[in-house]
């Protein structure tokens, strides 16, 4: 069926408590293997459902966010998710005869993450119903703030393309422009990103936790490791790969011709280098789908399939409620939906390429588990798939940019190890937050901007005075509505570096081992699905060692 014939109906939440109530009665009645799994399938069923409708409701809230009435039906159904209480159900599976089977079957993880679940919503919840209405409040501000660039008013969407712009005081005044917005309601986000914190604090510390950082670490399934190993993996991103970032931004910094490097001149290339392309989403869409039939025909065929019943809705508009791209699941009828703003960039090209792995993930791991609650990866996991589909799209960047396709490479590798480096600064400056719960906007800010100085080595000028105001926290879509994802992009990064040498040094091999990175779903913690599939965490100093040399030979730097 298509997208446009979906019906949005606002699921009555007493009913479905009603059912899932009958189906844990189910559970405890089991007296086969046989019936213990139909009640849990039963179960899977009803949670589809109900997840289906806030699907239907997040896409065309994200489609259009000034449409009041669905970003308020959106809300509805997100804090009403939020408040259902699933513990009866999990101790039905934890305390029944069938445990074990249920082990054999969906793994040893998908217990602990039974439990885990019980133990993250024992209490709290008025917090966490708050944290979401808060999210939906925060993510609906950006593309309502007033911009104006060159004393006209703008679109967010079209800023941010200016913001990349070639020519340097266009950029700078873009950046400014778009900060400038930010700052202007400095207050109001304070007031936010304080109750952030404080609402993430009480209800960790109500469930029993340290500290909201503890907290999230379980709830991203990080059992056997925890926020120390965050750290340390940080500080060992910080000796072995951030150097290279610096020789990098040196070496950019002379083909620049810049007397004065800044951050505003991050991820601009030299004019000879700079990639543009003259076509739209659609033609991009053409272009990638060649791509994946060329990798495989079965990516090729699923990525036709999605397109043809609407399930990519990339044409980019000012009433989208982001710039960001983003995958979304449709669990009813097994189809992962594209979102992105698609301007006529590069980036979008290879946005597209991303999603798609996010979304051969949920059709692998549907095929090899088929439940709802396993049917996404683990956090730590998530972005391999997704980010080895962006190092894939080189093996096809001249199909994309022509005679330009080395310049793309070296640009996207630029921005790949960037991501490995800073979004452990993301991890720090969370680090900092949630264990300083109690400080005022101006101590955040300062503690950010001392995280923020050592990883901003190599720049000239490091600090602004919209950085001083805090803008970075203030516009940190990623920080304040996603925590504790950040770092995953950097284990992404580093694994995906990994999976590709593979795959180009024999693609049939590659190909197998990337499917089976996909299949694995919520079933394996990082570490266990790592070593199912023979790669090494990034934990391991060797891992980061040879993304190290990878990244020196790849983007000719000495260090
Ligand atoms: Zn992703």
């Amino acid at each position: 069926m298509k997208y446009s014939e979906h019906v949005y109906e606002r699921p009555d939440f007493e009913k479905v408590a009603k059912s899932i109530g009958d189906v844990t009665q189910k559970l405890k009645d089991a007296a086969t293997k046989e019936d213990f799994f139909a009640a849990v399938g039963e179960f899977d069923e009803i949670i589809r459902e109900v997840d289906f409708q806030g699907f239907l409701a997040g896409t065309r809230y994200y489609h259009d966010a000034s449409d009041a009435k669905i970003a308020e039906e959106f809300q509805y159904i997100l804090t009403k998710t939020e408040e259902m209480d699933m513990s009866e159900y999990n101790n039905a599976i934890l305390e029944s005869p069938f445990r074990k089977d249920y082990i054999e079957k969906y793994g040893d993880f998908s217990i602990k993450k039974l439990e885990a679940d019980n133990k993250l919503n024992a209490a709290g919840t008025e917090e966490m119903m708050r944290e979401q209405e808060l999210i939906v409040e925060y993510q609906r501000m950006k593309p309502n703030l007033d911009y104006e660039f060159r004393g006209e008013k703008i679109s967010i969407g079209k800023l941010s393309v200016l913001t990349d712009s070639t020519d340097r005081e266009t950029r700078i005044e873009a950046t400014n422009s778009v900060n400038k917005a930010f700052v202007d309601k400095k207050d109001e986000i304070a007031k936010i990103i304080d109750e952030f914190i404080k609402l993430r604090d009480t209800y960790a510390k109500k469930n029993g936790f340290e500290n909201f950082l503890d907290y999230v670490n379980i709830k991203k399934g990080r059992f056997a490791y925890g926020q120390k190993d965050i750290i340390k993996y940080c500080e060992l991103v910080k000796k072995e790969l951030l150097p290279v970032l610096v020789a990098v931004r040196h070496k950019l910094k002379k083909e620049l011709g810049l007397e004065e490097y800044s951050i505003y001149d991050s991820g601009i290339m030299p004019e000879n280098k700079m990639v543009e392309i003259d076509y739209d989403y659609e033609e991009i869409y053409n272009r990638v789908q060649k791509m994946f039939d060329d990798v495989d025909p079965e990516f090729g065929n699923f990525l036709r399939e999605m397109n043809e019943i609407g399930y990519l809705d990339l044409a980019p508009s000012p009433n989208k409620s982001s710039g960001f791209a983003f995958t979304i699941y449709d669990y009813l009828n097994k189809m992962p939906f594209i979102f992105a703003n698609g301007e006529s960039t590069p980036h979008s090209a290879c946005d597209l390429a991303h999603e798609f792995g996010h979304c051969l993930q949920h059709r692998y791991s549907e095929l090899n588990l088929g439940l709802l609650s396993l049917g996404e990866m683990t956090q730590d996991l998530m972005e391999i798939p997704s980010k080895f589909n962006e190092l894939l799209f080189h093996n096809y960047a001249e199909q994309f940019f022509g005679d330009k396709a080395d310049c793309y490479k070296e640009q996207h590798l630029i921005t790949f190890l960037s991501e490995i480096v800073l979004f452990c600064m993301y991890a720090e400056a969370e680090n900092y937050l949630y264990t300083h719960v109690d400080a005022s906007y101006e101590e955040r800010v300062a503690a950010i901007e001392k995280i923020k100085e050592e990883y901003n080595e190599g720049y000239d000028v490091k600090v602004s005075q919209h950085s001083k105001d805090g803008v970075w926290l203030l516009d940190n879509m990623l920080v304040l509505t996603m925590p504790g994802y950040a770092v995953s992009y950097s284990f992404g990064n580093l694994a995906s570096v990994h999976l590709a040498s593979i795959y180009n040094s024999n693609k049939e091999e590659g190909l197998a081992l990337y499917k089976k990175v996909c299949s694995l779903g919520g079933s394996r913690d990082y570490f266990s699905g790592m070593e199912l599939v023979g790669m090494i965490p990034a934990f391991d100093e060797a891992a980061v060692k040879a993304v190290r040399e990878y990244f020196i030979k790849a983007l000719k730097v000495e260090v």
